[in-house]
């Protein structure tokens, strides 16, 4: 709190003895044989000490003159008398105001010249021996050396009106505090509604009063702390933090009371009675016997930064590639920091896009996330399963009463969960990805700053699962046809590769069957390109009906496809062909309502042996494949090892 005390209100003798000032400048002349005048904000002379005898015998000391105004005033730091001598002058200011002036002066700071002075003796008339004597006593001093001996008198000086003023100032507060009831009240008033929350305590740590802004932000009354010491336990419940910041502050603050030396201010975090965080600065100062505490609230600014914080380490994190999972652990711990006593997940979409799977949930106990994990998107399927489907947030601020978790209602309390706030992920085409929640333990409604919180973390994590989703893509871009999602030709013949290092390793057989559209040509022909894509679509459909799960069938050319089957001889291969073949001539293309058609394809077989490597095995199968189609097409050959 301000007291109105203005400096414009005091003289320099107000804030200063003057006496022992003036004893001080006379013991400074004494030592250094430098003389010095102080004059007050009106240029009147307060002291002057050593004036040179060139100065009273021989000139006239005039500090009214414009000319001089100027210097003193402390425009000029330093000036030259007409007669060839040196002056210093240096205000003393204090809070923008002008208290005194102080001269040095008039010193020289080489040997003086004697023909200049001589002359001058001659020009104004004086005694020529006397006034060269007098030149002569005057002190030869450096100019920096009379820099920092002014200084040091200039800041003295500062320093003791400072002090004068600060208990000017406290003990016009303690006079407030000890008016009339009237006036009582208005301070009281003042007090009470000032912006910045205001404690104060006596002597012995008990709390005598808290402000309205104190209680507003903290929650606490006196009655919840009496003491400093209780405050304390409940503002910094880590025990680490307090004993590591709070209490070497305190013994400070303790100690200020002597030494009247102000503590600097202490940013810090304090727990307030509903359990949730603020940021403040404390500032304590001491009246009389009162400690004067002030809390200034900068929770929006702290929190905001935090944001920027995590908004950066995330980006980095996507940009680094940081595993998805981490990356939502990390946004989760940070909202859950934010917001202690709360707990936050994050669900995924599952790649069937009917359920959410787990994606993070450090906090929530094991039993809650499994049962979680998988649960179904429909209305009524707790917040998460709701805000999914209904792609809105669902409030769920009392959980046992809320019609969406009436089926899930035990598994919650079971897990200490009594309220769920979840917002549906939405990917930046407004596709759903997944959902953010937030959950307490006791039922709660959110307020705004709640639900901006909500808002920002399902944005950072719309940008993480989007990025991946991405990646993902990509990656199976490079490696996948798009028209069949059949592995192309490079990832097929890697793949086939490993299968061939596996035959050479472990024995086994292994064959390879690789078939072609007959006359796809002419189905592009008649029934348009986008018909021949249907039935390389359908071709790619009715492999993976009949071929098992360790078969890998590739496209490797426009309509021409390769299987390569694990443990598998030339005869159940053939098996296989034919099987697809008969599949291949069952599959019906239908154009329109009029018209359909079938269609066949080629077959050429082969086996791998001790010494074949993929390229052999490929131009083998190639050969079988192309006697199949010169003996008339839809037919099956074995490759003879001997063509
Ligand atoms: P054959 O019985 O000798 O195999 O005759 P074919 O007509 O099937 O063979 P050819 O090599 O003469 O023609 C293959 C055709 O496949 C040519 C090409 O336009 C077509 N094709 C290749 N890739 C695609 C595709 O992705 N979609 C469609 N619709 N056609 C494709
Ligand atoms: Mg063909
Ligand atoms: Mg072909």
């Amino acid at each position: 709190m301000s007291v109105q005390i203005s400096i414009e209100d005091y003289k320099f003798s107000d804030l200063i003895d003057i006496v022992d000032f003036k004893q001080l400048l006379e013991s400074f002349y004494k030592a250094t044989k430098i003389p010095n005048t102080l004059l007050d904000s009106g240029n009147k002379i307060i002291s002057q000490f050593g004036l040179t005898k060139a100065c009273s015998q021989f000139y006239k000391t005039n500090f009214e003159s414009d000319l001089l105004k100027e210097f003193i005033d402390g425009k000029k730091p330093y000036s030259f008398c007409k007669n060839g001598l040196m002056y210093y002058s240096t205000p003393i200011v204090v809070e923008n105001h002008h208290l005194a002036t102080l001269i040095l002066g008039e010193f020289l700071d080489k040997t003086p010249n004697k023909i200049f002075f001589t002359q001058q003796a001659e020009k104004f008339n004086y005694d020529k021996i006397k006034y060269l004597e007098a030149i002569n006593s005057i002190p030869i001093i450096k100019k920096e050396q009379i820099e920092s001996l002014m200084n040091c008198i200039v800041q003295m000086a500062k320093m003791l009106a400072n002090n004068a003023l600060l208990k000017f100032r406290e003990t016009k507060l303690e006079d407030n505090l000890n008016k009339s009831t009237e006036e009582k009240s208005e301070l009281k008033n003042i007090l009470d509604f000032s912006p910045i929350g205001i404690a104060w305590s006596d002597e012995d740590g008990n709390i005598k009063y808290l402000n309205h802004q104190f209680i507003k932000l903290f929650g606490y009354t006196i009655d919840d702390i009496p003491t400093v010491q209780v405050w304390y336990e409940k503002a910094y419940p880590d025990i680490k933090y307090k004993k590591e910041v709070i209490e070497p502050w305190h013994k400070e603050v303790v100690i200020s009371k002597q030494t009247g030396i102000l503590v600097p201010d202490l940013e810090v975090t304090i727990r307030c009675k509903d359990g949730s965080e603020r940021r403040v600065f404390v500032r304590v100062s001491w009246i009389g016997n009162k400690r004067l505490v002030n809390f200034n609230d900068i929770t929006q600014h702290w929190k905001s930064e935090l944001r920027n914080h995590i908004h950066d380490s995330m980006l980095e994190m996507v940009a680094k590639n940081t595993s998805l999972s981490d990356i939502l652990n990390t946004i989760v711990k940070n909202m859950e920091y934010e917001d202690p006593g709360s707990f936050c997940s994050v669900l995924l979409l599952d790649k069937d896009e009917k359920r959410l799977i787990l994606g993070a949930a450090p906090n929530l106990p094991d039993f809650y996330n499994k049962a979680v994990n998988g649960v179904k998107i429909a209305e009524g399927v707790g917040s998460c399963g709701s805000a999914a489907y209904l792609k809105t947030r669902v409030i769920a601020d009392d959980i046992s009463t809320h019609k969406y978790w009436q089926p899930y209602k035990s598994l919650a309390l079971r897990a200490g969960l009594a309220s769920c706030w979840s917002e549906p992920i939405m990917s930046s085409t407004g596709k759903l990805l997944g959902t953010f929640a937030i959950y307490h333990s006791k039922p709660s409604i959110p307020n705004s700053s709640d639900m901006e919180r909500i808002n920002f973390a399902a944005n950072l994590a719309s940008i993480a699962i989007e990025n991946r989703n991405t990646r993902l893509e990509l990656e199976h871009r490079a490696y996948f046809d798009y028209l069949t999602d059949l592995p192309n030709r490079r990832y097929f013949i890697e793949q086939a590769e490993l299968e061939l290092s596996r035959y050479h390793r472990y024995g086994g057989e292994l064959s390879l069957i690789m078939f072609d559209i007959d006359h796809f040509k002419q189905i592009n022909d008649k029934y348009g390109h986008s018909i021949g894509d249907l039935v390389l679509q359908n071709l790619a459909k009715i492999s993976r009906l009949i071929l098992r799960d360790v078969d890998l069938i590739g496209r490797i050319g426009g309509e021409e496809f390769a299987i390569i089957l694990p443990q598998t001889n030339i005869s159940e291969a053939l098996n296989v062909a034919k099987r697809l073949q008969t599949a291949i001539l069952n599959e019906k293309i239908i154009v329109n309502e009029e018209i359909s058609f079938n269609f066949a394809a080629s077959f050429g077989i082969t086996s791998a042996c001790k010494c074949t490597n993929i390229d052999d095995l490929l131009i083998q199968v190639d050969l079988a494949l192309y006697k199949a189609k010169n003996s008339g097409r839809n037919q099956i050959c074995i490759s003879n090892k001997n063509d």
